[in-house]
């Protein structure tokens, strides 16, 4: 694999030494040589409007959007009776929610559940279909909730430290952030933790069974960021 020095900027640390590790659908992928953070570089991709990502759902029927939900609820129950047991409050917000299916099921769990959706279509099937509540992350109150789940969206955004630092507002001292997010080599868990907030991504799930992804050299570490570098990367609390 090359390891040639780039001139393409770690999103996180920014102005550290990048190499090219490897590409997947046409698309470059760098490695940063600080913190090890595999990443495209955004800046090659066409311009995607996350706004019209749910237009498939226009032609849906009532019996879709229930499968939908159906779905993913033992799954989602699962993770949500987790998450019960690591802290009591039960205020929880979804970011990058979709159509509200995880908020759906939290809503019939007894949490107090509200999702952060850019898509027009998709808070419309969230509100109208649903009955799920959507809010601007920029309007939620600081430290006034107890879990944020940020699955599939940090390495969409083109400052996700500046994603962290926004969630990091919102979370009540002791609250819970979930971030599910693509792992170039297969893993199971990875827990961060720190002693203001508890950083956790309770497992990759697909890891295990589909990940087509290897390492790029037999025996390399998988590189996981220290408690202290994610602590002290999205700032104060
Ligand atoms: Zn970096």
């Amino acid at each position: 694999m090359s390891v040639s020095t780039s001139t393409i900027r770690c999103p996180v640390c920014v102005d550290s030494a990048t190499s090219r590790w490897g590409s997947r659908g046409g698309h470059a992928i760098f490695e940063c040589g600080a913190c090890g953070l595999t990443f495209f570089d955004l800046s090659s991709f066409t311009a995607h409007d996350y706004r019209d990502y749910y237009r498939y759902t226009e032609t849906w029927s009532e019996t879709d959007i229930v499968y939908e939900v159906e779905v993913r609820r033992r799954r989602t129950v699962r993770q949500l009776r987790r998450l019960a047991s690591m802290i009591p409050g039960r205020r929880l917000l979804d970011i990058g929610a979709g159509p509200g299916y995880f908020c759906r099921i939290a809503l019939d769990e007894g949490w107090d559940a509200e999702g952060v959706e850019i898509s027009a279509r998709a808070v419309e099937i969230g509100r109208d279909r649903l009955g799920v509540s959507y809010i601007d992350l920029e309007a939620v109150p600081a430290a006034s909730v107890d879990v944020v789940c940020c699955r599939h969206v940090v390495e969409h955004v083109a400052d996700p430290l500046g994603l962290l630092r926004a969630l990091r507002r919102v979370l009540k001292p002791g609250g819970v952030l979930v971030v599910h997010a693509p792992h170039r080599e297969p893993c199971r868990t990875t827990c961060w933790a720190s002693p203001a907030h508890r950083w956790r991504e309770w497992q990759s799930e697909r890891a295990s069974t589909r990940s087509p992804w290897r390492p790029p050299a037999s025996g390399a570490p998988i590189p996981i960021p220290s408690s202290s570098a994610i602590t002290s990367a999205s700032g104060p609390s």
